[in-house]
């Protein structure tokens, strides 16, 4: 039995209002659209608040929220929680340490699971640093029990996934984290796309993806399980490197920098 996280919780009313701020934002920057997608946050150890069933992101307010206990019990609340609900609830069982649940569908980097690319590439810096690598989850029919027990195993130890042509889930310590992990994401699959056109995607030397991640890891902190791999030869970038499609990264055996790149010649560009 993982301990619990002793968390100091804003007031009910508070929490919804960062629901209703961050859905909106979530349907006017464009990482989802109408009913599409849904956030969470936690109310107590036990209780989540969450977006219901059918509800317009853009046009949600503070009434169209349900307080669901950690099996999925609906307790408060007019409507229904939604399809995905148990998703949002393997999370919160899985990790203590995470307040907040936003699942949208972000269309670039969804695409990106169409095309069969993956994301979880150590490409920018500062993605490397905060998030990590974002894998993404064989496909599997939404709603389902065994979509939601994917989405909460590899949440032990990632902060944002990908779920095969459908969208992200992004963890986090409060409603605002978890939906700056959505916009990193999405901007990364926006930039991974653009150096695609422009003629292709180079990755940092893993030398330098490992020292960023320890960095991070250290600094932000992360997933526990990540955390606690931090010393490990690769950290917690093995995963990743597992499920990449398409870079020049060992994945587990050595650290030697993929062929033909060096720190000099990034630093030169
Ligand atoms: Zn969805």
């Amino acid at each position: 039995m993982r301990a619990m996280v002793m968390t100091r919780r804003a007031p009910e009313t508070r929490l919804r209002q960062q629901l209703v701020q961050f859905g909106h934002l979530c349907y006017e920057r464009h990482l989802l659209v109408g009913l599409d997608g849904n956030l969470s946050v936690r109310l107590t150890d036990s209780l989540v608040l969450a977006t219901r069933a059918g509800v317009h992101k853009g046009l949600m307010t503070a009434d169209d929220l349900v307080v669901v206990d950690l099996a999925g019990r609906k307790l408060r609340g007019q409507g229904q929680p939604t399809s995905e609900m148990a998703m949002h609830l393997a999370c919160y069982r899985e990790r203590p340490d995470v307040e907040a649940v936003v699942h949208a569908h972000p269309p670039t980097a969804v695409a990106f699971t169409i095309a069969g690319l993956s994301l979880a590439r150590c490409v920018l810096p500062e993605v490397v640093l905060t998030l990590g690598t974002v894998p993404t989850l064989p496909y599997a029919t939404t709603g389902t029990t065994d979509l939601a027990e994917a989405v909460g195993a590899a949440a032990a130890r990632h902060d944002a996934l990908l779920l095969d042509r459908h969208g992200a889930v992004c963890l986090g310590t409060s409603v605002e984290d978890a939906f700056c992990k959505l916009e990193t994401l999405e901007h990364l699959a926006l930039i991974m796309k653009a150096a695609r056109d422009l003629g292709g995607i180079q990755d940092l030397p893993t030398e330098e993806a490992l020292r960023l991640r320890r960095m991070g890891l250290a600094r932000y902190g992360g997933p526990p399980a990540a955390v606690a791999a931090a010393g490990a030869p690769m950290a917690d970038l093995p995963d990743a490197c597992q499920a990449c499609s398409g870079c020049g990264n060992p994945r587990t055996d050595g650290l030697a920098p993929p062929a033909g790149f060096s720190l000099a010649r990034l630093t030169r560009a």
